[in-house]
């Protein structure tokens, strides 16, 4: 039986790695994105062109429609779903005394209430399947916070919350539920920092550069297909050349 991932904002940086990870461990893929769809259809040829089978889903991961019409497309094209990996996700930063609730709000939507509607929606699917693995992308931001991110920080605290006590509620089903938090990774969310912001946040990182979209995507790949992942369940891997050390 091959197996079935859907990976939200799959189009670009690391979802789109995630994407091409998971087809080269044999995995057939629903690339899902909400606009970019040239870049999700690039995602798609390539994992074509390597022999791999995938599916570009257009749907925004905030709108509980858009969210059943995806999963519904993903069953009827394959019949199941094995892993998910909740990886969309914006960033509104400013200041606390410049933030409007407008960009508080789109980042909890998006990056928050949209792994709730996901995972409640694809859950559903593995509890039938009696097994299935949920990987979310938190962010270091969540575990120490970062000075005008209080919205996008908020929102990945409650992703690993989230993942810990839904890991706790589907264990027994055979679904398991980890987190990973990332530190700066090289993609389009990082190459808007200032050079002077780059500066200050390599001096933070022990191994002194950032990481590699292909790295994140190999911990998520283990996670989400090793057996050694069986027995893993409401984790956090940081991965962060060092940044967080706890
Ligand atoms: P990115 O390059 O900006 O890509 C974001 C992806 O999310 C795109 O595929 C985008 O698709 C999709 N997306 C945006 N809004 C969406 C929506 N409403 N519904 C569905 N998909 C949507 O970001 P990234 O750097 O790869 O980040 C990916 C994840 O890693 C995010 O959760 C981010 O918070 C987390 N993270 C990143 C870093 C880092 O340093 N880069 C660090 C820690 C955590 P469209 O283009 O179609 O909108």
């Amino acid at each position: 039986m091959t197996k079935v991932a859907l990976v939200t904002g799959g189009s670009r940086g690391i979802g789109r790695g995630i994407c091409l990870a998971l087809a080269q461990g044999g995995v057939n893929v629903a690339v899902n994105y909400a606009s970019s769809s040239q870049a999700a259809a690039e995602v798609v040829n390539t994992i074509s062109s390597q022999g791999g089978e995938a599916l570009a889903v257009q749907g925004d991961v905030s709108q509980p429609d858009q969210v059943e019409t995806m999963v519904k497309t993903v069953l009827d094209k394959w019949g199941r779903v094995d892993i998910l990996v909740n990886n969309a996700g914006i960033t509104r930063d400013r200041l606390l005394l410049r933030m409007k609730l407008e960009d508080w709000q789109e980042v909890i939507n998006l990056n928050l209430t949209g792994v709730f509607l996901c995972t409640s929606a694809v859950s559903k699917v593995m509890l039938k399947q009696k097994a299935g693995r949920i990987i979310n992308i938190a962010s270091i931001a969540g575990v120490m916070g970062n000075a005008g991110q209080a919205n996008y920080s908020a929102a990945k605290a409650g992703v690993i919350g989230f993942t810990r006590s839904v890991a706790r509620e589907l264990a027994s089903r055979g679904i398991t539920v980890n987190a990973v938090a990332p530190g700066f990774i090289t993609t389009d969310m990082t190459a808007v920092l200032s050079e002077d912001v780059v500066k200050q946040v390599l001096q933070q990182i022990p191994l002194g550069r950032f990481g590699t979209v292909e790295e994140v995507a190999d911990l998520v790949r283990f996670l989400a297909l090793s057996e050694a992942g069986n027995y893993i369940t409401g984790q956090v891997f940081n991965i962060d050349g060092g940044m967080v050390m706890a």
